[in-house]
């Protein structure tokens, strides 16, 4: 699976068709296995990670900061409560996926397909529902 995965991150993948509007068929170039992608918890994913890696770039930048006043400092502690910041990060890269069944342009769906494969966590999205489903065309049970 993570040799594959990487096969989707450099784009050694076929889009073959898209079904319902939504779900990606993907064919490795190697004709290993193929790839079922839901566009909406792929995408969601894929935001889900950029929205982390954001936050922490920026909470590292406010705790370096030593001009802003006190009361600037305690609101921004307050907001930085990592449950609330787990869940509003959730709750946005939900709302800015692509929806379940929305006809995509192919480029954008290569690029949801190829951030996933570089995401840490790709399997699943902010809520843990599947992003994609792999079926092995090779005769071993791999
Ligand atoms: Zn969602």
């Amino acid at each position: 699976m993570e040799s594959d995965l990487g096969e989707l991150g450099r784009a050694r993948f076929r889009l073959v068709g898209v079904f319902a509007n939504g779900f990606a068929l993907v064919a490795l170039q190697n004709g290993g296995a193929v790839y079922i992608v839901d566009q909406h918890a792929a995408h969601e994913r894929v935001r889900l990670e950029m929205l982390q890696a954001m936050v922490h770039d920026h909470l590292q930048d406010l705790k370096q900061c030593n001009h802003l006043d006190t009361e600037c400092i305690n609101r921004c502690r307050a907001s930085s409560d990592p449950m609330w910041i787990d869940r509003t990060l959730r709750s946005r890269a939900c709302r800015g996926a692509v929806p379940v069944t929305r006809s995509t342009r192919v480029e954008e769906l290569v690029w949801i397909i190829t951030s996933l494969a570089q995401c840490r966590h790709p399997t699943a999205c902010a809520h843990g529902r599947p992003t994609m489903v792999r079926l092995s065309l090779s005769q071993d049970p791999s």
